[in-house]
């Protein structure tokens, strides 16, 4: 029955060749069981009827009843489209089509009622259904039960094929029928039982042909557990092997390095929520086992410090450490801090990035190797074949969201036995995620932010307040201020966005003149020399404006910076937005983030805009940007780092699920860490098969 349920999709009646092609590209629909596995997005309880009078273009999609009065075809040749005229005792709504005119005029009877279901479309003033669904009355009442009708997402490619949510629909009652499908279980009996839920057969024909709410629920329920539990014991089970195959090294001392720095150097008093997490990281460098730790903690908490902690605690106990940054930028003010920091201590450390010349390069390999460097700053240069180390035993890598999760695992490549790992983020993320993003790491979290630190005030400005923003920033320049100026770049419109950056520079001279005024403009296509010429300018307070793309938007740390300008704010992703503001703020002067937007904004961009207005806490941002974002929001999942699609799960609503399916994931294991006894078979079997689909748990790891 497996093999029925692995048939390729072109076989199913109402398919073929074509439609396979195109089921495959648009929604990666290549079998039976993929189409199974293609849920409703939405059901609509078509119990429900409207009268025409009812009707505004506000409502989703509607149901109603009545007669067709007229039929005509309008329009010119290309343009020709077939409308009705639909009747009820209430009113008249057209109905129109652009496609399959005839054909459609030929099966619309006048003398019978129909049902038509479609959405209210505003055209012009008037209000009307195009490409609705139509059914004779009679048929209808004969067909559903339940009443509730689910809904598929399709694409436009799809649509222009015909193979509407309908059709959809149609192929999956096909399917059923064809064969009854016997589907196997993929959670152990006893599973099933314990937690009350429907068999994995049972639950799949309901969500599609649902009878109610009720057996809907329960189905839902168990598809969405089963989807959120695998991913868990996924990973809780690579963090078992982990465990069992890896050594950490033990770290069991402080010692004049840590101690020297704490009592001579460290310019400030550890925040309390520093202090606690640089004693969850001792305790886990002296435990034995190998540490895999997330740091979170928002902009400007000082994270930095607590990494440089850790790896003098490596270099206490006769380690090498490695801080690993996301760009040069941030790797050499790493190293800068670094300089700041240790001063005068006997510490050997070095900066490797994509520029550091040959003869310098060769000389870092030379001091790794033999352990005279204790401490490599730097970039994805830091982690080449080339680069050995003679005893690397932890490594920091900053702002993570930037390093490829491949690369993560290459360094551990390095040792036989793995360095710790601590990973640092400012990107807040919403525990759910994390949970599943990075479920295998212990999290750390500094909720606190050094002391006297202002909060940034956040204004959001229409395009018509230019000119009063101009004298604000004039003002604060004359105090002594520095102002970024952000513009947005994607990639797919890079031509335009140029564009945008190139006007706001030149306009951004007119208003504010040399010699006056000194502005410098940072952008990717810039060489790295000349990125961090204009950056120093900036640091030594050279330059008072820098107009920048969001190449800045990672860690940068010039406290004298204290206005954020972002113009089209409205095009940016609320985590952008977050981290963007971060880069104010860090001196104890009152910052500003000033959001510049069109007067016209989608509700959507103007929510996002308001909760920035709102509110400063990362983790706030986080949810809110998790909610925002539907579940379709394949770009937005992508930028965010989440390297796969959820099914029919949430991650901002189905909280209490995921919690119970990690829960059960961690009991299970705890049973029967190679999930090896008979019950459990079908586990590693279902992890096997979802190890091979479009799911990539490689990068989760
Ligand atoms: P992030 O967590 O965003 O990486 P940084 O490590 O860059 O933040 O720290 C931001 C600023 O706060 C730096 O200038 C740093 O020197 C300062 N800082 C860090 N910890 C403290 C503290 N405990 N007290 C005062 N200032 C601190
Ligand atoms: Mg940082």
């Amino acid at each position: 029955m497996a093999e029925f349920l692995q048939t390729d999709i072109k076989f199913l009646p109402g398919v073929g060749p074509k439609r396979a092609e195109l089921l495959k590209q648009e929604l990666n629909i290549t079998t039976f069981e993929d189409l199974l596995y293609h849920f409703p997005y939405k059901y609509i309880d078509r119990t429900r009827f409207y009268k025409i009078r009812e009707i505004h273009s506000q409502l989703p999609y509607i149901q109603i009843r009545g007669k067709i009065s007229s039929v005509e075809i309008a329009g010119a040749k290309y343009k020709k489209r077939l409308v009705a005229q639909f009747t009820d005792d209430t009113g008249m709504i057209e109905l129109v089509w652009f496609r399959g005119t005839s054909w459609i005029r030929e099966t619309l009877k006048r003398d019978r009622e129909y049902v038509v279901f479609g959405k209210p479309n505003l055209h012009g003033r008037q209000i009307n259904l195009v490409h609705p669904e139509m059914e004779e009355s009679e048929k209808f009442e004969k067909q559903l039960s339940g009443g509730f009708q689910a809904m598929y997402s399709t694409t436009e490619k799809l649509k222009n094929n015909y193979l509407s949510s309908r059709t959809l629909q149609k192929l999956i009652t096909t399917l059923y029928q064809s064969q009854k499908p016997k589907i196997p279980e993929t959670l152990p009996d006893r599973l099933v039982r314990k937690l009350n839920f429907s068999s994995l057969e049972k639950a799949l024909y309901t969500v599609h042909f649902p009878a109610g709410t009720k057996e809907l629920e329960k189905a839902r329920a168990r598809l969405k557990f089963e989807e959120l539990f695998f991913i868990q014991l996924n990973i809780l089970k690579q963090k078992v092997h982990r465990e069992t195959h890896f050594q950490g090294f033990v770290f069991p001392k402080v010692g004049d390095y840590l101690n020297g720095f704490y009592r001579e150097r460290l310019p400030f008093v550890l925040t309390d929520a520093q202090k606690k997490v640089v004693r969850e990281i001792r305790r886990d460098l002296g435990s034995g086992r190998q540490m895999n730790r997330l740091l979170q903690g928002d902009v400007g908490c000082g994270k930095t410090l607590v990494a440089l902690m850790s790896m003098l605690i490596a270099l206490d106990n006769g380690f090498q450490a490695a801080l690993m940054a996301p760009t040069e930028i941030l790797a050499n003010q790493h190293y800068a801090t670094l300089k700041i920091m240790l001063g005068d201590m006997p510490v050997k450390y070095g900066l490797l990035t994509g520029s550091t010349k040959k003869a310098e390069r060769e000389d870092i390999h030379a001091g790794l190797l033999d352990g005279n460097l204790q401490i490599l700053v730097g970039t994805h240069a830091l982690i080449e074949e080339t680069v050995q180390f003679s005893n690397l035993g932890l490594v920091v890598i900053d702002e993570q969201h930037r390093f490829g999760v491949a690369q993560r695992a290459r360094l551990w490549q390095k040792n036989i036995q793995p360095p710790h790992v601590l990973v640092m983020t400012a990107t807040p993320i919403p525990r759910t995620l994390a949970m599943t993003l990075y479920g295998d790491l212990d999290i750390s979290v500094i909720d606190e932010l050094p002391p006297g630190r202002k909060p940034v005030k956040t204004l959001h400005f229409t395009d018509s307040k230019r000119l009063r923003v101009h004298g604000f920033m004039k003002k604060q320049i004359a105090e002594g201020g520095q102002i970024y100026i952000v513009y947005p770049l994607i990639k797919e419109s890079e031509k335009m966005d140029y564009k945008d950056l190139e006007d706001g520079y030149f306009s951004i001279r007119q208003a504010f003149p040399s010699p006056d005024y000194a502005v410098s403009i940072v952008h990717g296509k810039l060489k790295t020399e000349e990125k961090n010429f204009e950056m120093k300018r900036f640091i030594q307070k050279k330059t008072h404006i820098m107009v920048a793309t969001t190449v800045i938007e990672v860690g940068v740390d010039i406290p004298n910076a204290s206005v954020m300008i972002i113009e089209s704010a409205e095009r940016f992703g609320l985590l952008q937005l977050h981290q963007l503001r971060g880069r104010v703020g860090r001196g104890a002067e009152q910052s500003y983030c000033i959001l510049m937007s069109s007067h016209k904004l989608s509700d959507d961009a103007r929510l996002r805009l308001e909760t920035m207005v709102r509110t400063n806490d990362g983790f706030e941002i986080a949810e809110a940007d998790l909610k925002l974002r539907g579940p379709g929001d394949l770009e937005g999942t992508q930028q965010s780092g989440i390297p796969f699609q959820l099914k029919i799960a949430s991650l901002s609503k189905d909280t209490q699920i995921l919690q119970y399916a990690r829960k059960i994931a961690i009991e299970m294991l705890e049973e029967d860490p190679l999930l090896d006894e008979p019950d459990n078979a079908v586990l590693l079997k279902q992890l096997k098969k979802l190890s091979r689909g479009p799911f990539d748990w490689s990068v989760i790891s």
